[in-house]
């Protein structure tokens, strides 16, 4: 962890307001600043050619975040129109080290004009890949999926594949919930069948339930973020009748622009979050991992004071 920090936190620095502490809600402030630079960087481009190059893009990138080595990539599937990863770079595997060296981010590009192209149409997928790299530069906890540690790597396949089906986006066991089978119980029936098949003792298993728990965490902001970010905003009622009322003089324009885009985001983040935290189920898995970390957590302690601590009799 100290390394990630090395290495990622003077990028995050050069960029951060003043007086961001370490409290969550300053975190998240954080996070949410370093989004208006993206989006006040890449917004104009898409709003004048209805596309960004991949050249401006990656210029946009190293602007902001000068410090991280990132790539941009092709998303291999072509066939999803707004599909996107933001993964840990390959040197973290090939260095089998859990220190962070870049990321790729991978998105659905396109050609024009001989160019690579990023389309407005999958303007979502680019805010929410990269809401989970401020994720990241803010909270290193916020892991861009599972970092898992080099004794548990061969179980990361069954990590993720159990990812996939229950946690994220994990359509058909969402739809499998009724009031009868909830999802706590649900879940936790899941959980006790991947430890039988993992083997995982108590500490892999905290281990497991907190990466899963903070991806998680990072969908539910990156979900949202994506739908508040891609540039609806331009088109809204409050926003095109500040730009062409003649009333309201030139300079004054930038600063009753930026509150009526606080306004709408501050309105659609709530309506986003809303509706993705029903439809993903994201607290009630956030609730019910914790819980099993809870547990888990007392189990050790419990093991821990009998085995470690002091005897009574010394
Ligand atoms: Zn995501």
């Amino acid at each position: 962890m100290y390394q990630i920090r090395r290495i990622i936190t003077p990028a995050a620095r050069i960029k951060m307001p003043p007086n961001s502490g370490a409290s969550f809600v300053k975190r998240n402030n954080t996070a949410e600043f370093l989004m208006d630079s993206f989006y006040k960087e890449v917004s104009p481009e898409f709003e004048k050619n209805g596309y960004i190059t991949k050249n401006k893009l990656e210029e946009i990138y190293a602007k902001l975040f000068p410090n991280v080595d990132l790539t941009l990539l092709k998303i291999k599937k072509s066939k999803a129109s707004a599909y996107g990863a933001c993964v840990e770079s390959k040197n973290l595997l090939e260095n089998n080290t859990l220190s962070v060296f870049g990321y790729d981010i991978q998105l659905p590009f396109g050609k024009k004009a001989e160019q690579e192209v990023l389309r407005a149409k999958n303007a979502e997928c680019l805010f929410h890949e990269t809401s989970h790299l401020c994720d990241f530069l803010t909270n290193p906890k916020y892991r861009i999926k599972t970092l898992l540690s080099e004794n548990t790597y061969p179980k990361r396949a069954k990590y993720w594949e159990f990812d996939g089906k229950f946690l994220y986006p994990a359509k058909d066991f969402n739809a499998s919930i009724t009031p009868e089978k909830d999802l706590p119980s649900l879940l936790k029936d899941n959980f006790a069948k991947l430890w039988e098949d993992t083997k995982a003792d108590s500490y892999e298993k905290i281990e497991i339930l907190q990466n899963f728990r903070h991806d998680m965490k990072t969908e539910q902001i990156a979900y949202p973020n994506g739908v508040v970010y891609r540039g609806d905003f331009a088109a809204h009622p409050d926003i095109q009748a500040v730009k062409k009322n003649p009333a309201i003089p030139k300079d004054k324009k930038p600063e009753i622009l930026a509150h009526a885009f606080d306004n709408w985001k501050r309105l659609v983040k709530e309506d986003c979050k809303t509706y993705f935290t029903k439809t993903f189920h994201f607290q009630e898995k956030i609730t019910t991992l914790e819980d099993l970390l809870k547990a888990e957590l007392a189990k050790v302690r419990a093991e821990h004071a009998e085995k470690f601590a002091p005897s009574a009799k010394n």
